[in-house]
């Protein structure tokens, strides 16, 4: 029914190509730089390795996981995963890629605020993406505005989520591009370009990750602000 809707569409048909035109740049970044080695030879494993001990980040495991582009940090368990393409490889987005994961340990490490505030919304986000949309369909089928604004209010933390989690991506890769020339893993301003390149395409995909959110949400408020509308 939504779907059909051609005001939804008219919102989310710009985010759905802001989405894949991300996802084809980030993609393209990272196969471009995945092909060119690094002078230092290392693996996205070994660098991960130099820099938990450059970082004294001891407790910081390194383990491998499926899929392309699946690498992440589980500040749970202290778990640096990396996807094979980049543990193995010894390229140039291979190494910013570890090293922006790690930049993430190190946050968890000194118990950045950003990151703290983030994986508090986690709950909340899970929670209220399901209830927020079932509080706003009860609304509008019974014609009851405030139940629908609070169904909004709900949905809201997907926005301020997508919002938060910006600081954190941006801080984790300036961290990974200090990191990598202060090591030494990284040595030419060829590969400090590759680095900056991987990583901004990265951080697109969390810019585009808000717009839309924004986008979704701007709907439901001119949906169910017609619904007050309507009642007056
Ligand atoms: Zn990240």
């Amino acid at each position: 029914m939504f779907f059909l809707d051609p005001t939804y569409l008219m919102f989310m048909i710009p985010a759905f190509i802001l989405m894949a035109l991300t996802s084809w740049y980030v993609k393209a970044a990272y196969q471009k730089w995945s092909r060119v080695p690094a002078q230092s030879r290392l693996t996205g494993h070994q660098a991960a390795q130099r820099l938990i001990s450059t970082g004294a980040l001891y407790g910081v495991q390194v383990q491998g996981v499926a899929g392309q582009m699946t690498d992440h940090y589980d500040p749970r368990n202290k778990t640096l995963y990396l996807s094979q393409g980049v543990a193995n490889g010894a390229s140039v987005a291979s190494l910013a890629i570890a090293a922006h994961e790690l930049g993430h340990a190190m946050q968890d490490a000194e118990g950045y605020f950003p990151l703290r505030f983030r994986s508090a919304l986690v709950p909340v986000v899970n929670i209220g993406s399901n209830l927020g949309w079932i509080l706003i369909m009860i609304g509008l089928v019974i014609n009851w505005a405030n139940l629908a604004w609070l169904g909004v209010l709900v949905f809201a933390g997907g926005a301020v989520f997508a919002l938060a989690t910006l600081p954190v991506e941006f801080n984790a890769s300036a961290r990974a591009k200090q990191l990598l020339v202060q090591t030494g893993v990284i040595q030419t301003d060829m590969e400090a370009r590759g680095v900056n390149t991987v990583l901004n395409a990265a951080a697109l995909t969390y810019v585009a990750g808000l717009v839309t959110a924004i986008l979704q949400l701007l709907y439901y408020v001119m949906l169910v602000g017609g619904l007050g509308r309507r009642r007056d």
